[in-house]
């Protein structure tokens, strides 16, 4: 399938990695995390979950997200053809050495633990509920699953819970290596936004805010969402993207994101009034978009990447003079590891200033 989150930069970190690991080094690629902010119901844990690829949020008209859920994507090896293999899983930081395998029983999980610690009346808490998804098929980055904006208090909720949301909110978002996906509902005000509003205070410019304009579906009759998506109502830098994730029927029915993202693609694909709007229009355009905003980011810090390296290779080349004489096979090492990196440093930068969207990892 087209763009998932991560698709077209997982070789160029893979690359990187690479190189850090031929010197012996860890992964020091730092990628910024992406956290969804939002009024409650807008769709926010849908279109991370769709970003992802896998069905493991818990999503309800309700409210379902009641402490932010930390998710690391760790990138595992690729196994061998030996399909019996497991490839993918989940572990929570609460439950160390526990592989989960069945990704309905991660979202069971969730829902246990966020009951747990608040009980089941509704109320919300900023401790974090930590997960790490490995997988061959993903990028190593953090993306964040933060509860709605809501306005009156219900259940257990506190007579401030507005604010107390709003200050959790901006607690993530005011980093600035924080990409912001801001997430409004198609069939509310945008002029309205919660989400914009939070963003625009965390990020002024900008510079790190992704529009995305859910339930494009459900739209009153008679109106449709292009002066939305072309930034008529609410200008945004870096614009928005619309998208039609899985309905509460779809869920009850156990609809698959493979279904949803179809659904979704014959949603704009029958709909002219979205035909000349491609480059703003469904999930894979937003993975897409956000898959270009992490090459930037990489191609910024390219530079110190570069430096460290060299740091890295004159220490080496210290040690290898140190030697003396009777190391030619060390130095023989020494200089084809030189060739390797630098060989990968040009690829690499001809990768991020050339095309990134056809990258070859060969
Ligand atoms: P959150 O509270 O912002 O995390 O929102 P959820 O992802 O839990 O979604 C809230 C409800 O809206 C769920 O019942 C979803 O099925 C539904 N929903 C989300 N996105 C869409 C969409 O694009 N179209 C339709 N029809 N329903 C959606
Ligand atoms: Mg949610």
């Amino acid at each position: 399938p087209a763009a998932f989150l991560g698709q077209s930069v997982i070789p160029l970190v893979n690359k990187l990695q690479d190189i850090f690991s031929q010197l012996g080094s860890a992964s020091t690629v730092d990628l910024p995390q992406v956290a969804v902010v939002g009024s409650q119901s807008s769709g926010k844990s849908s279109v991370l979950e769709a970003l992802v690829g896998r069905d493991f949020l818990p999503r309800g008209s309700d409210i379902c997200t009641r402490r932010p859920l930390v998710l690391q994507l760790v990138q595992t090896l690729k196994r061998s053809e030996d399909r019996s293999e497991i490839v993918e899983w989940g572990e929570f930081l609460h439950i160390p050495g526990r592989r989960f395998t069945d990704f309905a029983m991660i979202c069971k999980e969730i829902q246990a633990e966020t009951d747990r610690e608040l009980g089941t009346n509704k109320g919300i808490s900023e401790r974090q509920i930590r997960l790490k998804i490995f997988s061959p098929n993903v990028l190593n980055i953090t993306l964040v699953d933060l509860p709605g904006i809501t306005k009156v208090p219900v259940g257990d909720q506190p007579s401030d819970i507005e604010a107390r949301v709003r200050t959790m909110i901006l607690s993530y978002i005011k980093h600035e290596t924080c990409i912001i996906l801001a997430v409004s509902p198609a069939n509310a005000d945008l002029a309205n936004s919660d989400a914009l509003q939070m963003a625009r205070m965390a990020d002024p410019d900008g510079s790190r805010t992704i529009g995305v304009i859910t339930k494009l579906d459900i739209m009153d009759r008679g109106t449709d969402a292009r002066n939305l998506l072309l930034g008529n109502v609410v200008p945004l830098r870096l614009g928005y993207i619309g998208v039609v994730n899985r309905s509460q029927e779809d869920i009850a029915a156990n609809r698959s994101i493979r279904e949803a993202l179809n659904n979704e693609e014959n949603f704009f694909r029958s709909r002219p009034v979205y035909h000349n709007l491609g480059d703003r229009c469904g999930t894979p355009l937003l993975a897409k978009k956000l898959n270009m905003i992490l090459v930037e980011h990489i191609k910024a810090i390219l530079p110190e990447l570069k430096a460290r390296i060299s740091t890295q290779m004159i220490t080496m080349q210290k040690e290898l003079a140190s030697y003396g004489e009777l190391t030619e096979s060390k130095s023989g090492q020494g200089a084809l590891l030189l060739g390797i990196i630098t060989k990968y440093t040009h690829g690499f930068q001809s990768i991020v200033d050339g095309k990134n969207e056809e990258m070859s990892t060969t």
